[in-house]
């Protein structure tokens, strides 16, 4: 079993995604090998990136958490690292041939590897299909890596992660502590009573909204194209994606909602589109239809700053009501103890908050 030194690397290094919500870019150090854990950019029109400066070396290999412009959107950078090999999970190595004509190593959903002489156990984090964390051991220092990760989803499923020395979670929500229940509950009081345009990631919350009304028996939202072909691909399961993406008991609710969910038109019904920020055209159209008729506009997810969807809610033409698909603080300390963390790392949120972090915590030392 190998022997820390005094002189070893740092086991992990956060090249970026701590402090705010920026890109996710986490570099670990085990066997003598150097892993990139995500290679994230910023959305908007300045979008932030990753200081690759700071890696101080070459990189071994490229790990993908999930799909999320946060975590891979800086794989045009992946030059500059000499091109090292990139592994995803299926339904992310899809994503990333089409967007930076990079073809990846596969990821299991659910598994385990040896890559270059450290085990790499991975599992699925509830946020996004084909999301996962990723835990790295050399059979003596473990490193858990979170990603993006939620336990409760209704249509993304969610393993439990093994015990880990060292986590990363994800604290894009800082120590903020409403529970889902309670998110869900106000925002379907509003679908309920009124025709709202909920403009949402396309690989993400919004087909869990959509579950959700149809749960609770609301009318069928209508659906942007690429909602409807995503509930498609995620409703035909194995063929499409792999298997194991999305929670069984999800399937057939979501081919009926593929199928019949109407087209998206004119401000009278619930209507979800792709363009979480306003980043398409689709969704800048039918937010200048909405807001025209003073029909309500909300988002449910993270503004980022310089982006059209943060400009309509400024202007108070647009309301915010959150959907959480990351965890709260209680969530957190609660993951961080059932893995028996020493250390534990509040990725993605301002460090002031780390204080409250390690005052839940107590015995568990928060940082890198
Ligand atoms: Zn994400």
């Amino acid at each position: 079993m190998p022997m820390t030194q005094e002189s070893d690397p740092p086991v992990l290094t956060a090249v970026c995604g701590v402090g705010r919500k920026y890109p996710a870019c986490f570099l670990v150090q085990l066997a003598g090998r150097r892993f990139l854990l995500d290679l994230g950019a910023g959305a908007g029109t300045a979008p932030a990136r990753p200081d690759l400066s700071r890696l101080d070396g070459p990189v071994d290999a490229v790990l993908l958490s999930h799909q999320h412009t946060d975590h891979l959107g800086g794989l045009d950078l992946l030059d500059r690292l000499g091109r090292p090999p990139v592994f995803a999970t299926e339904p992310i190595a899809a994503v990333v041939a089409e967007r930076f004509g990079v073809s990846c190593h596969p990821l299991s959903l659910a598994g385990q590897m040896d890559l270059l002489g450290v085990l790499v156990t991975t599992g699925r984090a509830g946020h996004a299909p084909g999301g996962v964390w990723i835990h790295l051991s050399d059979g003596e220092r473990t490193v858990l890596y979170m990603g993006d990760h939620v336990s409760h989803s209704a249509l993304y499923p969610w393993d439990t992660p093994p015990e880990a020395e060292r986590v990363i979670v994800d604290a894009s929500y800082g120590v903020e502590s409403v529970p889902q229940g309670t998110r869900v509950q106000a925002l379907m009081n509003v679908l309920a009573r009124q025709p709202v345009l909920l403009p949402v990631p396309v690989a993400g919350r919004g087909l869990e909204i959509a579950l959700e009304m149809m749960a609770r028996g609301l009318p069928l939202p209508a659906l942007g194209p690429d909602l409807r072909a995503m509930a498609h691909r995620l409703a035909a399961g194995e063929e499409a994606l792999g298997a194991g993406v999305i929670r069984p008991e999800a399937a057939s609710t979501l081919a009926r909602l593929a199928r019949e969910a109407p087209e998206v038109d004119q401000p009278d019904r619930v209507t979800l589109v792709a363009g979480a920020t306003l980043e398409t055209s689709l969704s800048l159209k039918l937010a200048a239809r909405w807001t025209g008729c003073g029909a309500p506009v909300i988002f449910t997810g993270h503004i980022p700053s310089h982006t059209a969807a943060l400009a309509l809610v400024e202007a108070e033409r647009a309301a915010w009501m959150r959907w959480n698909v990351h965890p709260t603080l209680p969530e957190n300390v609660a993951l961080i103890r059932a893995v028996k963390a020493k250390t534990a790392l509040p990725a993605f949120c301002d460090p002031e908050h780390w204080s409250l972090f390690q005052a839940a915590l107590r015995e568990i030392r928060v940082g890198e």
